[in-house]
């Protein structure tokens, strides 16, 4: 079975990592020359709305799957009409506008934050009455990491945001006084199936993941459930095949939806070495058709993710509990260059451990 990518950053790497071992040949697809998924695999070079390349890849492919939610939605459907192309990519095309994703949400009757899109002036006026301070502005495409929005507090910072953003489409959201952020990694396979990954708590430092926990800690059996009966939803509404993330705020009992990630997620990463099977060959399994493999944790895992700036190996490997992942980028501030994975064995190990790994990330690991 060979496996076509649309783009090749870290996360199409692990696809094809995850793919080896079971004989699925990927090739990855994207605009820049020697993407570090390129290191692992073989690489077509094209815009990706270079219907010439892109049929390049149609050759060199039995399906095609994304690792990046940004490819244009006609050029997804381009392919679609020559070669299968899983998720759907009506699943790109809500999730590539933070409006359409919330509307999305809501008609499924998932809970959001409140929100309003915004326009002009006077849309964004209206909205800052309706919805009242703190708020979050945000564009509604292209936004990730952070990139893109601005928390506002006061009037005057209502002022500023609006210089530095307005013009584009915009949306805001109510500021959600958040417990704490939850990711669930759901994979919907072709007859139907939804199996789901435990819960993962997520710290995010600047707009950018910095430390994931799985399985999240005090969630009950009542949270999985609805983070689990939410995502099947979903699934079901885009006809999906493959692997899903949202996003959650909690907030007491009530989960409220901030994104969703067609695609494997960087809060996922623990699943190389934390649950049976990982997220990446469970999405590889789900396109090619094949059955999916167990999505119980093994043990507990802590990931961080390192940013800007690759850790020296040898200290990393210090730590007996460490599993390191080093992506092959060219450091740059701001950018996701490798993750390290930590494993306990229980719940109580992790508590006991945890701060010591904190600790240990910002001695200058990280
Ligand atoms: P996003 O790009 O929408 O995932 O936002 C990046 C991060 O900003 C989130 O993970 C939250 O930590 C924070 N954030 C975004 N939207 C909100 C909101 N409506 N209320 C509170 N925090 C938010």
């Amino acid at each position: 079975m060979r496996v076509g990518i649309l783009g090749a950053g870290q996360l199409g790497r692990m696809l094809a990592l995850a793919g080896y071992p079971p004989g699925i040949r990927c090739t990855v697809y994207d605009p820049a020359k020697e993407s570090c998924a390129s290191q692992v695999c073989d690489q077509i070079v094209g815009e990706f709305d270079d219907f010439q390349a892109l049929y390049q890849l149609v050759q060199a492919s039995d399906l095609v799957t994304y690792e990046f939610e940004n490819v244009p939605v006609e050029s997804a459907r381009w392919l679609a009409e020559r070669v299968p192309v899983y998720p759907p990519p009506r699943a790109l095309e809500v999730s590539q506008e933070r409006l359409a994703e919330k509307e999305f949400f809501q008609s499924l009757g998932i809970p959001t934050p409140p929100f309003a899109a915004i326009d002009t002036r006077k849309d964004f006026d209206n909205a800052l009455r309706e919805i009242g301070l703190p708020a979050v502005l945000k564009t509604r495409r292209f936004g990730y990491d952070g990139k893109g929005q601005a928390v506002i507090q006061t009037t005057v910072e209502a002022e500023a945001a609006w210089q530095r953003l307005g013009g584009r489409p915009l949306i805001l959201e109510g500021f959600v006084p958040f417990d704490r952020e939850l990711s669930l990694i759901a994979v919907r396979c072709r007859d139907g199936t939804v199996v789901t990954y435990p819960l993962i708590e997520n710290i995010h430092r600047d707009g950018i993941l910095h430390r994931s926990i799985a399985p999240a800690g005090s969630t009950g059996e009542e949270l999985t459930e609805r983070a689990t009966e939410y995502a099947t939803r979903v699934l079901s509404e885009l006809n999906y095949i493959g692997v899903l993330t949202i996003e959650w705020f909690q907030d007491g009992a009530r989960l409220l939806a901030n994104e969703m990630a067609p695609r494997v997620h960087n809060s996922g990463h623990w699943t190389i070495e934390g649950a049976f099977t990982s997220q990446f060959e469970n999405h590889i399994r789900a396109v090619c058709g094949l059955p999916l493999g167990r999505t119980d944790a093994i043990g507990f895992s802590a990931i961080y993710n390192f940013i800007g700036e690759v850790p020296a190996t040898s200290k990393v490997l210090a730590n007996p509990d460490a599993h390191l992942h080093i992506y092959g980028k060219n450091p740059r501030p701001g950018r996701k260059v490798g993750h390290v994975t930590l494993r306990a064995g229980s719940a109580e190990e992790l508590a006991e451990k945890l701060p010591e790994w904190d600790k240990e990330y910002e001695r200058g690991v990280g």
